[in-house]
This record gives structure tokens, C-alpha cells and sequence, in this order.
């Protein structure tokens, strides 16, 4: 039997069923082209060098093609290494030591940057799917799908990581198989079901979950190559499900014209990859009639918990463990805390990778009693379902006592004129680090920097009251949504501030 989960998905999707849809609702690519390509593709990597578990490092911007250019990873056996965009020379050189690549392949731009360092051959594909990777491409070739077992990797994908140097998640064709199949299923994919594919497809929400999950339906992707509110919003008629991040559901709220009429084709929108505040939840509903299902998952695992597709979505909450991942929640000494009590979140089961690529040691510290600790920390209510507290390097520690920013952050947000914001530790003499507040208000709303303490001193314990109060006009956000506590922490991090 072979358990290559490109045999998964072709034992599914029909030939002639249209793969990828243009915005324009024009059929421009169908699943015959998906198997057309990643043969073709797949073919002309083992022409390059590459042998199955060999790993083909990906640089280019998002297109049809470099989703063929991953089937054909799959439908080779090779390991998918895809990159973010944005990545830099100096880190580009890092990945591909550290990875160890027999092919890379980039967008013509960046072709002469992988050149200068890259022990391999190094080929460009554009969004035309045209450069020096597919110009010597045969009209057809028989290359059939490479036998690969549960446990042989699939991809590497390197984790943002705040701090250290990235680190690569090693994710099996067993792994991928089971989110798509258990994603599948809980949230009810049909036949007739359209995607709209707004994400980046670096990352395991816009690659693993959202393609696997509609591959696996066979059902087309409307395809966008970035995401761009009016237009996603323009679209949103002619799909039914839609995976995105926070951001992409603010950004559509700021938009007028979003509303009920626009959606009522629509059957389920997903978030993911950050936190959903409650607010946007509630403001969506009113604006679209829609809840707004929310789960959770990371790099390393995939998705963990979700929300029901029948049942009681709860705004703030990730929902329960998916039926096959089992999730603890425990204190320092690894003990399970109490219903409500917040602990550190530990998962396991068929989604949760093996470990990071060539660091054993780490990969010790990582799991525990077969356990990945995801480094997230969670509540657990009475009904099983998980909330996320935040990171637990993000954990505030002032004169000795824990403060979880997600908790004052909450209570920030209760303010009417305050739009979001983000609590970070920033170092101080008395405390180690005191509470700070990084604060984005509505527009033309005035809150003071004492009107945010005196809501808070009502509202929590002292020593979670932020002692100072920042203003901005907006957090600074990675591609994926994501506040980044670490540009704020380096930025208010001035010993001057609370010396
Ligand atoms: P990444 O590996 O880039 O997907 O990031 C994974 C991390 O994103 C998790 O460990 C969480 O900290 C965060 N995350 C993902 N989904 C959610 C969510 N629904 N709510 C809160 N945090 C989330």
C-alpha cells in the first residue's frame, strides 16, 4: 500500500473537475492539470538530482504553479521546503545549509541571490509558471507516484520564531493525511463546495489546511495571490467557505460593502492563525449573519482544536480537541490543572509532527510522555473547550507574579474607543518587568493614558495593572496576522522608560 498522500487526494478529486478558479469565476486550470504538472514537475526534479527524501527549497511568489511544484514534491517523494517571501539573503543562506537542498527553486529575482550561496542547482519559475524550471519540460511524461510510508516526510516548514535561529518542522505524509481528512469531515466539506484562497501559501494555514482540505473534496480554489478586501469581499458570492486570518475579517469589516446579501452563498468562514477578538466575532455576525468558526493550530501539529460546524461556536474560545488529537493542560510540575485554570498546552496525536530537522537535543526538550509542548498556554472550560491565553515566553513576570498579557489585554479591550492591543513585559528595576500596555485606539475616540489604568484598577489586581500606557496607530503584524510582541518589546524596551 502506498501511503504518499498524493495517492490520497488523487483516489479523490475527479480530472475533468476545474483546480483552480481566476476571481473572475473563469476556470483556469482543472485537476488533470494539477496531475499534468506535478508529473511534469516531479520529473524534472529527479532530472535535476533530486532523489525521494531529497528536499527541493522553494522561494517564489504565490501561483498556480507553485502549488503544482508541491503536488509534484508529494507525487515524488521529495520534501516540500517552501519559504516565506519575505525571507533575506543572510537567513535565504542559513535555510539552505541547514537544509541541505538538491534543488532549489525561486522566482527570477531572487534566483541570483540563492546562486551566490546554494550548493545545488538553483532554477526560477515566475507566476506565468514560465523560467529556467519548466523551460525544458517534456509535453508528457509517465512519472508515477513515488511509494512512501505514514512517517516519510512530506515538508519542512521553518517556524517564525521569535527568538534563535528558525527552526524546520519536520511533517510527515501521515501528518498532513490526517488533518485533511479529519478537517474534512468536521467541517462538513460537500460536493459543489468552492474555496476562496486568499492566503500564502508558505504556511501551513493557506497550504496544509486550506489546499489539502479542498484537494481532498476536490473542489476548485477561487484562486487570489494576495488577499485584498474589496476584492475577496467582490468574490465572496461565487464561493462557499473561506479560511482566513484576523486581519482579513477586520479588514473586510472596515469595508461597507460587506453585508448579508454578499454572503449568502457562503456556508462557513474560518479563522485562524492568531486570535479573533470577540469583537470582531460580534461584528461580523451583525454585519453578515455569519459566525465566524475559529480553531487552532501551529507549524508543528497542524490543526488541534476547532470550533463546531454544528454547535456552539464560542467567540474567544478555539473550541474542543479534534477527535483524534489529545490535549493536556498542565502546570510546572506537568501536573493537569483544574477546569478554568490557565496551564501550558501539550497536544498529541496523528497530526503532530516528529520533531525539528537535525536538532535532536531540542526535540528532547520539546515532547514530553509523547506529548509536543506547543509553548501556548490555555484554559480549558467545563464544555472541553480551549481557550489560548497567549505564548508562554510571552508571560509577564512582575515582582515574581505571573500576569497573562491575554487578561489585561481583554480588559483593554473593554474600553469603548479602544480598537485592540497588545501587552508586552518590559524590563524595570523594582519589579523585573512591569506591565506595559501598546494601545490602538478607534478613530477620533480620545482615551487617556489614566483612563486606561483606572479602567484596569476596577477591573483586576493590582499587579496586573499596566504601568504605562503606549498609543499607536496600529501593532505591527507578520504576514500571517500575527502581533509581533517582539518589535514592541525591543521597541519600548528603554531601561529610560521605567528607571
Ligand atoms: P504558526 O506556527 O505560524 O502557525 O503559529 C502557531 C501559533 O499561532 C500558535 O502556537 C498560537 O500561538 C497561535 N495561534 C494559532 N491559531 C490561533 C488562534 N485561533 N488563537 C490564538 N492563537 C493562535
Amino acid at each position: 500500500m502506498n501511503d504518499n498522500l498524493y495517492t490520497v487526494f488523487a483516489e479523490r478529486f475527479i480530472p475533468t473537475d476545474p483546480f483552480i478558479r481566476s476571481p473572475d469565476g473563469s476556470d483556469l486550470h482543472s485537476y488533470a492539470d494539477l496531475e499534468h504538472y506535478a508529473s511534469l514537475y516531479a520529473d524534472r526534479l529527479e532530472r535535476l538530482g533530486a532523489v525521494p527524501g531529497d528536499r527541493v527549497m522553494v522561494q517564489v511568489e504565490k501561483s498556480p504553479f507553485c502549488l503544482f511544484l508541491s503536488f509534484a514534491c508529494l507525487r515524488g517523494g521529495f520534501v516540500y521546503l517552501p519559504l516565506n517571501t519575505a525571507y533575506q539573503p543572510e537567513e535565504l543562506a542559513y535555510f539552505a545549509e541547514n537544509a541541505e537542498p538538491a534543488v532549489v527553486v525561486a522566482s527570477p529575482e531572487q534566483q541570483p541571490v540563492f546562486k551566490d550561496f546554494a550548493r545545488c542547482p538553483v532554477e526560477s519559475l515566475d507566476t506565468n509558471g514560465r523560467g529556467s524550471f519548466t523551460e525544458e519540460l517534456p509535453d508528457s511524461v509517465s512519472q508515477s507516484i513515488v511509494p512512501r510510508s505514514h512517517d516519510d516526510l512530506a515538508a519542512i516548514l521553518y517556524t517564525s520564531g521569535t527568538t534563535g535561529k528558525p527552526k524546520g518542522a519536520m511533517l510527515s505524509h501521515g501528518n498532513l493525511a490526517s488533518n485533511a481528512r479529519t478537517l474534512h469531515e468536521l467541517w462538513g466539506f460537500v460536493p459543489g463546495d468552492v474555496l476562496l484562497h486568499s492566503l500564502p501559501v508558505f504556511h501551513v494555514h493557506g497550504l496544509f489546511i486550506a489546499t489539502n482540505v479542498a484537494v481532498y473534496n476536490g473542489s476548485p480554489l477561487l484562486f487570489f495571490e494576495k488577499f485584498e478586501a474589496r476584492s475577496v469581499i467582490e468574490a465572496l458570492p461565487s464561493a462557499t467557505v473561506y479560511m482566513g486570518v484576523p486581519t482579513n475579517y477586520t479588514r473586510m469589516l472596515a469595508e461597507a460593502a460587506l453585508n448579508t446579501e454578499q454572503c449568502t452563498n457562503m456556508r462557513l468562514f474560518i479563522s485562524g492563525s492568531a486570535p479573533l477578538l470577540t469583537q470582531t466575532f460580534r461584528e461580523f455576525e451583525v454585519r453578515t449573519g455569519h459566525t465566524i468558526l475559529e480553531r487552532y493550530g501551529m507549524t508543528e501539529t497542524g490543526m488541534n482544536t476547532s470550533n463546531p460546524l454544528v454547535g456552539e461556536r464560542k467567540p474567544g474560545t478555539v473550541g474542543p480537541a479534534l477527535p483524534n488529537v489529545d490535549v493536556r493542560i498542565v502546570d510546572d510540575k506537568n501536573e493537569p490543572v483544574e477546569e478554568g485554570e490557565t496551564g501550558s498546552l501539550l497536544v498529541t496525536g496523528p497530526n503532530v509532527f516528529s520533531g525539528y530537522w537535525r536538532m535532536p537535543d531540542k526535540n528532547l526538550e520539546e515532547f514530553t510522555d509523547g506529548f509536543f509542548k506547543t509553548g501556548d498556554l490555555a484554559t480549558r472550560d467545563e464544555d472541553g473547550y480551549i481557550s489560548i491565553v497567549g505564548r508562554s515566553k510571552d508571560l509577564v513576570i512582575t515582582g515574581g507574579l505571573n500576569v497573562y498579557p491575554k487578561e489585561v489585554e481583554s480588559a483593554i479591550d473593554q474600553i469603548a474607543g479602544v480598537n485592540e492591543s497588545a501587552v508586552i513585559g518590559i524590563p524595570h528595576r523594582d519589579f523585573g518587568e512591569a506591565v506595559t500596555a501598546v494601545v490602538v485606539l478607534d478613530e477620533d475616540a480620545s482615551v487617556t493614558e489614566d483612563d486606561v489604568i483606572t479602567h484596569l484598577k476596577s477591573t483586576l489586581a493590582n499587579f496586573k495593572v499596566a504601568k504605562r500606557v503606549y498609543f499607536v496607530d496600529e501593532l505591527p503584524r507578520n504576514t500571517m496576522g500575527k502581533v509581533q510582541k517582539n518589535v514592541l518589546r525591543e521597541e519600548y524596551d528603554s531601561g529610560a522608560r521605567y528607571s
